[in-house]
């Protein structure tokens, strides 16, 4: 049988098509899988409640059944679908997080209720829940009538699509249907907060800042930054795998906490590449780009200016993989502040670089990361 090829449906994020939206909506109902834009990445979509539907995202993705899917809604009524229980049954500090931060790009691990199969949560007695800012994703959630389980809509490992024809590369082939609402705005994932843990825990961070939480409860928040999942652990945090969101090409993160210093390093490093012949690109600050070009890059992917971390996340997913379709055979970036956003900058470009990155401050370290 020849291979089906998606279609892709453009609908404006502006004035979404209420004709094209019932349609797929209501073909999200009958069981298929749609992807979506959020104002996170895109999202590859199926009835939360169907179980053979949520089965086919797993197949589409080669996802491993053990990372559980978040689940979307289009409004606070659908919570108590999701978890069993209304925003009143909840701990006070959720209604806390869901008046400030919903909708957003605010995951929140709750319980889970019954009519969420097993396999959107991996077998686990909890459910990420997450109600998105996007129209076009809420259009969609609200016409299927049932809450929508979506990871982000890309081959397992490979970096989250902030377009559709990100989402067409990766999954063309596989799926019936890509919604283009064109490109994803925050450009990186939710951030996921347990919270049926004391403290909440930070299980990832996002577009929502662990700051503005910790302000909107009133207390500190845990956080573990680069935590690992091993299969071991996979009960307690899902889905925190190394070697997440990589490009084909080879990525060289340098770090230190001179953050100048880890620019100026990559810069050196790019010309010692270039001499060997090799193809480099770089994910570069604007203000550094002549200097990567000068030293022997042949793409720059610009994110922005250091202090814009809403422009760097906004440009990091779709950098890489512009990097990649120039053919690269290494990418070269440099720190930033693991503050704000910059925690989330830093956490995808950890994972992306399979957990590797090389110390300026220690050469020593170095050597030994870069054999890691
Ligand atoms: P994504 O692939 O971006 O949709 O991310 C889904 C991620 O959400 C998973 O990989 C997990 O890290 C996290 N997640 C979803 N549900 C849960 C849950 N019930 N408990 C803990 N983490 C979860
Ligand atoms: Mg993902």
């Amino acid at each position: 049988m020849p291979k089906q090829q998606a279609v892709i449906i453009p609908i404006d994020a502006a004035h979404p098509d209420q004709t094209r939206i019932s349609k797929l909506g209501a073909a999200i109902l009958a069981g298929a899988l749609v992807a979506f834009p959020t104002e996170t990445v895109y999202g590859l979509g199926a009835d939360a409640t169907n179980a053979d539907a949520v089965a086919a995202i797993f197949t589409a993705k080669e996802r491993p059944n053990t990372d559980p899917l978040i689940v979307h809604i289009a409004d606070i009524s659908q919570l108590s679908l999701v978890t069993g229980h209304t925003l009143a049954e909840l701990p006070e500090n959720v209604a806390k997080l869901v008046t400030r931060f919903w909708p957003g790009p605010l995951t929140l691990v709750l319980p889970r209720g019954p009519a969420i199969p097993n396999g959107v949560t991996a077998g686990l007695t909890t459910v990420g829940v997450r109600l998105p800012a996007h129209p076009i994703a809420r259009a969609l959630i609200a016409a299927a009538g049932v809450p929508i389980a979506a990871p982000s809509a890309n081959r397992f490992g490979h970096t989250s699509p902030t377009t559709a024809a990100h989402v067409f590369a990766d999954l063309g082939d596989r799926i019936p249907w890509i919604i283009d609402g064109g490109p994803s705005q925050v450009g990186i994932e939710s951030t996921i907060l347990d919270m049926t843990v004391t403290p909440p825990r930070l299980l990832r961070p996002g577009g929502v800042l662990l700051e503005e939480i910790e302000a909107a409860l009133g207390m500190p928040v845990a956080y573990q930054e680069r935590s690992v999942t091993s299969a071991a652990a996979t009960a307690q945090a899902p889905g925190l795998l190394l070697s997440h969101y990589a490009p084909r090409a080879r990525l060289l993160v340098f770090e230190g906490a001179d953050i100048a210093a880890t620019w100026e390093r990559a810069v050196s490093e790019v010309a010692a590449l270039a001499v060997r012949g090799e193809r480099v690109g770089v994910l570069s600050l604007d203000t550094l780009a002549g200097r990567f070009r000068t030293a022997g890059a042949i793409a720059i992917a610009p994110l922005g200016t250091g202090d814009n971390t809403a422009s760097v996340a906004h440009q990091l997913f779709a950098g890489l993989r512009a990097l990649d379709d120039a053919e690269v055979s290494t990418i070269v970036c440099g720190a930033f502040d693991p503050m704000g956003l910059g925690l989330a900058i830093r956490d995808r470009l950890w994972r992306a670089a399979g957990g590797v990155v090389i110390s300026v401050d220690a050469p020593a370290a170095s050597d030994e990361a870069r054999e890691a």
